[in-house]
């Protein structure tokens, strides 16, 4: 599937980064996740990372401008094989942005997804996710373990809690999603079909789903 071009949104804990990651292995994309461009930034600690952590770690959006600054740089190095778009946009400003760049670009979105899970849920799943942040693999402690307690299958570093997915900042990125993220499901329906997958279950049968969609 050269050169399609995906959305996928959905609050934190959605599971959209693990289908995401799903999705691009599969048909051969560039995954295009800000939240782990951000991360990896912090962890080198580049002017950028130092700005943004102080939103991250409070579970607020940082700026608009320093996001575009990493989405253009990601494009471009996505020119030749698509891309799945995880995490941005986050709101209007940067919906509209989106919309621009790519008309710029000569590029489209092809499909927006939106996974729908309820909040509680939500709360529940994050308080047990775990994350490699060599190779960001996403673990969780009851439904995807690793083979050895605290250790990445896939690259053997110690997997550990994000900071943002304490329950105080869980909750309150919920609020900012519903607040400033929410609304851009309405903007792109009102421009393209938006399909929308309930993301409580399995995370096989919701690939299988969402892949099924794709084709
Ligand atoms: P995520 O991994 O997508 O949940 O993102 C983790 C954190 O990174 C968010 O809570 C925000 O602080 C920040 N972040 C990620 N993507 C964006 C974005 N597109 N705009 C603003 N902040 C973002």
């Amino acid at each position: 599937m050269a050169l399609t071009h995906i959305v996928i949104l959905g609050p934190p804990g959605s599971g959209k980064g693990t289908q995401a990651a799903r999705i691009a292995r599969e048909f051969g994309l560039a995954h295009l996740s800000t939240g782990d461009m951000l991360r990896d930034a912090v962890a080198r600690k580049t002017d950028l990372g130092v700005e943004a952590e102080t939103y991250m770690e409070r579970g607020l959006l940082v700026s608009d401008e320093i996001i575009f600054g990493l989405i253009g740089t990601a494009l471009d190095a996505a020119r030749d094989t698509g891309w799945i778009m995880d995490g941005f946009p986050r709101n209007l400003v940067q919906a509209e942005m989106l919309s621009k760049i790519l008309e710029e670009r000569g590029e489209k979105i092809d499909y927006v997804l939106d996974i729908d899970v309820d909040s509680e849920l939500i709360v529940r799943r994050l308080s047990k996710r775990r994350v490699c942040p060599a190779c960001k693999v996403v673990y969780n402690l009851d439904s995807i373990k690793t083979k050895a307690a605290g250790i990445c299958d896939a690259c053997g570093g110690a997997i550990v809690k994000r900071p943002d997915d304490e329950e105080d900042t869980v909750r309150r990125r919920l609020a900012v999603y519903k607040a400033q993220t929410a609304p851009v499901i309405d903007y792109f329906r009102k421009r393209s079909s938006v399909i929308t997958v309930e993301g409580a279950g399995d995370i096989e049968e919701i690939f299988a789903e969402i892949r099924g969609v794709l084709k």
